[in-house]
């Protein structure tokens, strides 16, 4: 991998830590459940965001950009990792961001990006649903002085490869791994990376999240292993949640330590341990949730949050 400097050094070769759970519910049916934790290899360019960015940014050096420019929104996990995976990079970084800049502050997670020394340029709706269109694209190189752009979430081929690398963590005899989805890239590379025996289970976080199916077929390598979306467990929507929701991440910090961010990772924890107790899994399965990271999103709900 491309050595990144400064305060961004991750050397993803590491071994990143699987916590197994210790709970009655799993004991009793010889299940193993582990968390793999992403979150915890970077305090601001956490888990699954690293992954996809690693080699976007290794092609950007490479090809001598000196500017990445993206797409997020105000609470964009991928608009905080960008901005910090840039400046350690050495790389200047543009973001445009859905929506007027209508109040006097930013978000926490926009303020975070500025402090990186990201540019930000608030778009319309409008002007912000043309992010892949090419003509589009080809104004904004011309604008902003020919950058290295990557799509809303790291949404690319050089994305998906460097989530497969996120295979390599999994332990060899895992039967089962779980994900949160938001654009399916992380789960594309995951499916690519592992092993074709174990079987992939995806939690969009999105209400109707079933369309997810199609563009994910369209990336997955063939023969690709089993796979499966689980659609039932939005909480009302992307970035929304309920009462039980909150409860859940607290219960679950105060049994484990383990903080969940209420996008992604508190929804796709929850509907494992979920369809664990319906019987969807089997007795002495062995099963990996992925914690792709993204606390920092918490921060809009940190009065209801024990951690
Ligand atoms: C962005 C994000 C995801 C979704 O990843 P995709 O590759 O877009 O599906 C999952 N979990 C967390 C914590 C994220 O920040």
């Amino acid at each position: 991998m491309t050595p990144i400097s400064g305060n961004t050094a991750i050397d993803d070769r590491q071994p990143i830590p699987v916590d197994y759970l210790l709970e009655p519910y799993l004991e009793e049916r010889g299940i193993r459940l582990g968390i793999l934790r992403l979150d915890s290899i970077h305090p601001d360019i956490s888990g699954n965001k690293w992954f996809k960015l690693k080699e976007n940014i290794r092609l950007a050096l490479e090809n001598g950009y000196d500017t990445l420019l993206t797409f997020g929104g105000a609470y964009s996990n991928h608009l905080a990792a960008t901005a910090a995976a840039a400046a350690g990079a050495g790389l200047k970084a543009i973001a445009l961001v859905r929506g007027w800049h209508g109040s006097v502050s930013l978000s926490p997670t926009l303020d975070f990006c500025v402090q990186q020394g990201m540019q930000l340029h608030f778009v319309s709706r409008e002007e912000y649903n043309l992010k892949y269109d090419p003509a589009y694209l080809e104004k904004l190189g011309a604008t902003f002085g020919q950058p290295y752009i990557i799509p809303e979430g790291g949404n690319n081929e050089a994305g998906r490869k460097g989530c497969e690398q996120i295979a390599a963590h999994i332990p060899p005899d895992a039967g089962h791994v779980a994900l949160a989805i938001g654009t399916g890239t992380t789960f594309c590379g995951i499916r690519n990376g592992l092993d074709p025996a174990t079987a992939l289970h995806g939690v969009p976080v999105m209400k109707n999240g079933g369309y997810l199916a199609a563009e994910i077929r369209e990336h997955l390598e063939q023969p690709a292993g089993s796979w499966r979306l689980y659609t039932e467990y939005h909480f009302g929507g992307f970035a929304r949640h309920t009462p039980q929701l909150v409860d859940f991440m607290n219960g679950f910090y105060r049994r484990h330590a383990i903080r969940l961010d209420f996008v992604y990772t508190a929804k796709q924890v929850f509907a494992v341990s979920d369809m664990i107790r319906k019987g969807s899994f089997e007795d002495n399965a062995h099963i990996i949730c992925v914690h792709t990271g993204g606390l920092q999103g918490n921060s809009s709900l940190k009065d209801q949050l024990c951690f």
